[in-house]
């Protein structure tokens, strides 16, 4: 039912949306509605309750359809995700619900000054009576022209502060970024917030939080869901390269008869393979509720988009200029591949993660 779903709603659309700019609201509402763009919501809050492996594996198929409606996913499980470990019982009751039944959400951690140093963020979170007050300028919140409320990651006094913030509040203003690279059709938008006065109750769990908790909360969930989606990059390109070099003919043979474009074949399929088990490894700890799923989810995000990098590339080196243009699912493989090396802890913040991880005698 899922699948067929995706198939009726995403299949075959995602290179008119890329080149518009924008994914149909519709598309999303009905997706959010059936609980598919946050699939890991428990059944107790109207959520399908699923695994990490199983949403794994969706957000894979999704992502191999279209790049933008796999961000908006990744976007509302990251807002569903903070508010189910930051929320208090309230809180949870009155947001997953709704974000299980067409209300759509977005993260917003980046700013202008706080890229990938997140303890440079300025958003400021003011105390007024029993309200709040948030001052300051998010950049490149995907989803966020599309979404309801945004989570806002701010500073308070004695510590961070996740606020749940209505997309409509007096103050809040939606501002798109400009023709994105990639992931064109994903909403990114700036958010700036002009004293944004909302009751305290929007503070998920009361606020006073360690920052570092705040984010870890944020890219415990992102990181997959983005290392799951370059799984979903991987398989469209092998299945487009591999396609065109068996039906391609050139010097009288098929392509794939012609060894170093054989060869990007079967790098191709190591790539997925290889991304497919880092992403299968990562969620079994998740499910299987293990400490160690912070750092499989660290290297499930590096192994995978890197490998979708190399891959997409690869890709359109096999299609030549079959793929040199927009509206060709392996030419947006490419573009799209590229963002997720800087997205949810860059490969180098990867990288230095892991590192911290092997020098602490970590296996
Ligand atoms: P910088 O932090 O300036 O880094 C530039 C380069 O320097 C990178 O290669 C980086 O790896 C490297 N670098 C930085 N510090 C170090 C270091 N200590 N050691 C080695 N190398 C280093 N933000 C949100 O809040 N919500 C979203 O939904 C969201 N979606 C996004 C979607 C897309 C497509 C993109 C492009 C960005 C999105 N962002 C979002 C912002 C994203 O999180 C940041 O772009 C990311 O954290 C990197 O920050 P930066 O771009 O400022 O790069």
């Amino acid at each position: 039912m899922t699948e067929q779903l995706v198939e009726d709603l995403v299949a075959g659309q995602a290179d008119d949306w890329d080149l518009a700019g924008a994914v149909p609201e519709k598309v999303l509402r009905e997706l959010g509605a059936a609980g598919l763009l946050c699939p890991e919501v428990p059944a107790g809050y109207g959520g399908r309750g699923a695994t990490s492996r199983w949403a794994g594996e969706f957000t894979a198929a999704l992502g191999a359809h279209c790049g933008s409606t796999r961000s908006v996913l990744t976007s509302q499980s990251m807002a569903a995700g903070m508010i189910t470990r930051l929320g208090d019982r309230a809180q949870r009751a009155e947001h997953l619900p709704r974000l299980c039944a067409g209300t759509l959400a977005a993260v917003a951690f980046s700013e202008p000054g706080a890229g990938s140093d997140l303890s440079a963020i300025t958003t400021e979170v003011r105390r007024d009576g029993d309200h709040v007050v948030v001052t300051g300028h998010k950049t490149w919140t995907t989803a966020a022209r599309y979404a309801d409320l945004v989570v806002v990651v701010g500073v308070e006094d004695d510590g961070g502060a996740a606020v749940v913030v209505p997309a409509d509040a007096p103050g809040v203003s939606i501002r798109p970024v400009e023709n994105p690279s990639g992931c064109r059709a994903a909403g990114h938008a700036d958010v700036h917030l002009d004293h944004v006065r909302l009751p305290a109750t929007a503070v998920l769990g009361g606020g006073g939080q360690p920052s570092r908790l705040l984010v870890t909360a944020a890219l415990g969930y992102g990181r997959l869901s983005v290392a799951w989606g370059c799984v979903g990059i991987l398989r469209a390109c092998l299945a487009a390269a591999s396609a065109h070099a068996a039906s391609r003919g050139q010097f009288g043979v098929p392509l794939a008869e012609h060894q170093l474009v054989a060869r990007h074949l079967a790098e191709l399929l190591v790539a997925e393979r290889t991304a497919t088990l880092a992403c299968e490894h990562a969620s079994e700890r998740l499910d299987a509720g293990s400490p160690d799923h912070v750092v499989a989810a660290v290297l499930a995000k590096n192994v995978a988009a890197t490998a979708a990098t190399r891959g997409a590339s690869s890709a359109v080196q096999v299609l030549g200029s079959a793929a040199a243009r927009d509206g060709h699912v392996v030419a947006r493989a490419y573009r799209d591949a590229k963002l997720m090396e800087i997205i949810e802890g860059s490969t180098e913040i990867c990288q230095l993660l892991l590192a911290r991880h092997a020098l602490s005698g970590g296996g």
